[in-house]
């Protein structure tokens, strides 16, 4: 075969390999994209577990009539300009992929209206190439991305998706993280039309109303809070004293980016050190925050990792400070047989 270039719908169905892998990480990524548009309030409504619809709604700055159709392409994207941007990210996006990859994959509609405009649009890609139709729709300041169908066109992807209890459970799970990324956001979770979750906007102390919300009344009832800082470094968050059977209460964020970090799961090992019996885990959820040209973010398509230019630095500090923080809250004298 000669060397040609494929067409767009094709080039972006591969680079969707990269990103979605299953419903729930479009729900990632569009919420994310509603969080960089600075929504106050997101409605999620799923059907079949993702797998027949997928709705996000916000009410954040809306996107002109003249960039929806670059939204819709690949490597679009209004949050990064020159390499110096994207070494000091405060976006949550920047690749410009999402919105290509997932309307590469599915049948997405994507509805949009800015304060200034006196009328909303909506937005479709299709074909070979992904040519945009654009109608005019009715819609409040803000963005609607429906879509339906997802993987409609790629059954080796649509073969891997799971039951749709399975499917949905990770949207639940990943609704969570978003929750307690953003705790003055509000969040309403629905599927099959039931309203499964609904986090009403937190503020201060109404944070622990949000932390119980998600992670239940055990562990926002006895858990430890943190807020320290060392140089440019801060960690701040929630962590239980006594060690749990299952690592399912573990967040943890850098610069607001949800992250399943080694560097700082082992740290927070460390912390809790012989407390810990085999098989045992903690339970946290961590903010941790420095500069953002400190870290970097563009190590993962999903943006799952990151890369903390002095990794020592962050492990040694985030280990002291909760090793702190649990010395503290235990009594000095027979601290392990009350564990
Ligand atoms: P990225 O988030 O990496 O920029 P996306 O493909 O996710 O790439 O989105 C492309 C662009 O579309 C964004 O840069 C943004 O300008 C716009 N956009 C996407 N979703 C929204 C939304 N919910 N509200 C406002 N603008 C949006
Ligand atoms: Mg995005």
């Amino acid at each position: 075969m000669p060397i040609r270039i494929l067409p767009a719908r094709l080039a972006n169905q591969i680079a969707a390999g990269e990103v979605v892998e299953r419903p729930a990480s479009v729900v990632k990524e569009l919420v994310e994209n509603s969080i960089d548009a600075g929504a106050t309030r997101i409605d999620i409504d799923i059907e079949k577990g993702g797998q027949r619809l997928i709705r996000i709604r916000d009410n954040g700055s809306g996107i002109p009539k003249d960039e929806l159709t670059l939204a819709l392409s690949r490597h679009a994207t209004s949050k990064i300009a020159s390499l110096d941007d994207l070494e000091a990210i405060f976006s949550l996006g920047f690749r410009g992929e999402a919105l290509a990859s997932v309307s590469s994959v599915s049948r997405l509609t994507l509805t949009s209206r800015t304060p200034e405009a006196t009328e909303a649009w909506a937005a479709q890609a299709e074909g070979r190439d992904m040519e945009v139709k654009l109608n005019p729709a009715a819609h409040p300041v803000g963005t609607t991305v429906e879509v339906h169908d997802l993987f409609f066109n790629t059954p080796a992807r649509r073969k891997f998706l799971k039951a749709e209890k399975t499917e949905f459970a990770h949207i639940d799970e990943l609704v969570r993280r978003i929750a307690l990324s953003r705790m003055d956001v509000a969040l309403v979770l629905r599927h099959n039309g039931k309203t499964v979750r609904q986090y009403p906007p937190a503020q201060g102390e109404q944070f622990q109303q949000r932390l119980a919300a998600v992670c239940g009344n055990d562990f926002a009832g006895q858990c430890l809070y943190i807020d320290n800082q060392h140089q440019q470094l801060r960690l701040w968050g929630w962590l239980s004293e006594a060690p749990r059977n299952h690592p399912d209460l573990q967040y943890c964020y850098v610069n607001g980016r949800m992250m399943r970090d080694k560097l700082i799961n082992h740290a927070v090992r460390d912390a809790y050190g012989a407390v810990l019996a085999e098989g045992q885990h903690g339970a946290f959820v961590l903010f941790v925050e420095l500069p953002a040209a400190q870290v970097d973010v563009n190590v993962h398509p999903a943006k799952h990792e990151v890369r903390f230019h002095d990794a020592r630095l962050v492990h040694d500090f985030i280990a002291r400070a909760l090793a702190d923080a649990l010395a503290q809250a235990a009594p000095p004298s027979d601290w392990q047989t009350t564990s």
